[in-house]
């Protein structure tokens, strides 16, 4: 499977077109963004990372019965995945207050909650993603109720199996970040992608951030962060 002409370029990702219409190509950068574009800068070696653990938690989740856009990994940084009309809305679960609950709130970062939380925010870059319910989707028409319901049920079970897997790894899954798409025959599968870029993820034992959240702070040691996370996917 080759790349043909660059549909689009994202903050994180190149998406191209393949010679088959139902399929497309995704290719990681080490770009990195936050707050919405207003910080950049360059992750060494993210690209290879986020690749290979949506790769993998991709193909977790399709095994528990998740329908995702994975098809097939093509080389560090490229993979296969079905072309699909993106649900314009971002789907965050939390397990655990931290960054914008936390802040909204007034609470403190690490409230451990009975049960997770979901919201959904509009992906809009120049109206800076707001946050809307339901009722707000389906007036504009982002999603029909019958979607909405499929998008909840696919994004909690996406979290109790994250949880599972990551909690193997010794990493705590606080929140996360997921997109879900339309098939050409209307089947909602999960998209986008599954990383330390749209997660986030404390060492078990030490707190320790283990994501992306070590860039938006200036925290230091973001390249070791992914590249902690690349060891524990791979080892064995
Ligand atoms: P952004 O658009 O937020 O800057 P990226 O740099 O990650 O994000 O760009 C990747 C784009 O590709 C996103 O807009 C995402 O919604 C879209 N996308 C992800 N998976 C698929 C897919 N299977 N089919 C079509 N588009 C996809
Ligand atoms: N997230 C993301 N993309 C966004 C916004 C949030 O992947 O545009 C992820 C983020 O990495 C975190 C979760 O969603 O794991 C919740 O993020 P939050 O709302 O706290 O916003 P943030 O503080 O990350 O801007």
């Amino acid at each position: 499977m080759e790349k043909r002409e660059q549909l689009y370029e994202g903050k994180a990702k190149k998406v191209f077109a393949t010679d088959d219409p139902a399929l497309c190509i995704v290719s990681y950068k080490d770009d990195a963004t936050a707050f919405n574009g207003a910080k950049k800068g360059t992750i060494a070696g993210k690209g290879v990372v986020n690749n290979k653990m949506s790769n993998l938690v991709m193909q977790y989740l399709e095994k528990n019965g998740v329908p995702t856009h994975f098809v097939e990994e093509l080389s560090d940084r490229d993979t296969v995945v079905r072309k699909v009309q993106i649900v314009p809305l971002e789907v965050i679960i939390r397990n655990i207050s931290a960054g914008h609950f936390a802040s909204n709130y007034g609470v403190e970062e690490g409230i451990v909650f009975d049960e997770p939380t979901i919201e959904f925010s509009l992906k809009s870059d120049h109206l800076d993603d707001p946050l809307l319910n339901e009722y707000h989707a389906v007036a504009l028409k982002l999603a029909t109720r019958e979607e909405i319901e499929t998008i909840k049920t696919l994004a909690f079970k996406v979290n109790d199996l994250l949880k599972a897997f990551m909690l193997k790894l010794g990493v705590t899954l606080v929140d996360f970040k997921i997109e879900f798409g339309r098939t050409p025959d209307g089947k909602i599968i999960l998209a986008d992608e599954i990383s330390p870029d749209t997660c986030r993820f404390w060492d078990v034992k030490t707190g320790e951030k283990l994501d992306k959240d070590r860039f938006r702070r200036d925290m230091g040691g973001v390249e070791d962060a992914y590249q902690e996370i690349m060891r524990r996917l791979t080892e064995e």
